[in-house]
């Protein structure tokens, strides 16, 4: 099972060998096996083991994404609108190799409305219980860095 917005993450049921060894993948050889565990293709897997029937393999899909995917997806902006703001860079890009000046005054106007998002989006995902942590890593910075950057606008929750 694939899902567009996060790419790199694919779910399947992996069957469990007789000695406990977790198959790679749902296309490995399997004659003899003895269920299935939820895993994913980054490398995640759970520990609940299903039976070793059709339906077993689909319950450990359904596995994947309820405790794997789920979360992955709260945390991934739509693909839609990365590929709109990639284009929103590449043309300010070029705007900025014929027409500087031009390029300056859109960015201005960018920074100022980025740095208001970005502290509404910190606040709301607070006020939803996400910890420094989580936001930092939405941003790719550290949870130390990510609270002292915002502990003083956002409000704790
Ligand atoms: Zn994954």
């Amino acid at each position: 099972m694939k899902l567009d917005d996060i790419p790199g993450h694919e779910g399947y049921g992996a069957p469990i060998l007789p000695g406990g060894e977790v198959a790679r993948s749902a296309t490995a050889f399997t004659r003899d096996f003895v269920g299935y565990l939820a895993a994913c293709s980054c490398g995640w897997t759970d520990r609940r083991q299903h039976p070793p029937t059709p339906e077993g393999a689909k319950e450990a899909e359904t596995q994947w994404l309820r405790r794997h995917a789920t979360p992955l997806l709260a945390a991934a902006p739509p693909s839609w609108l990365v590929v709109k703001s990639n284009v929103l860079c590449e043309l300010i890009v070029n705007l900025a190799a014929e027409r500087p000046l031009a390029a300056l005054k859109l960015l201005s106007q960018v920074e100022s409305w980025q740095r208001t998002l970005l502290d509404q989006a910190v606040a709301a995902a607070r006020r939803n219980g996400a910890s420094w942590a989580e936001v930092g890593e939405a941003m790719g910075i550290s949870k130390q860095a990510a609270h002292e950057r915002f502990r003083s606008q956002v409000p704790s929750p």
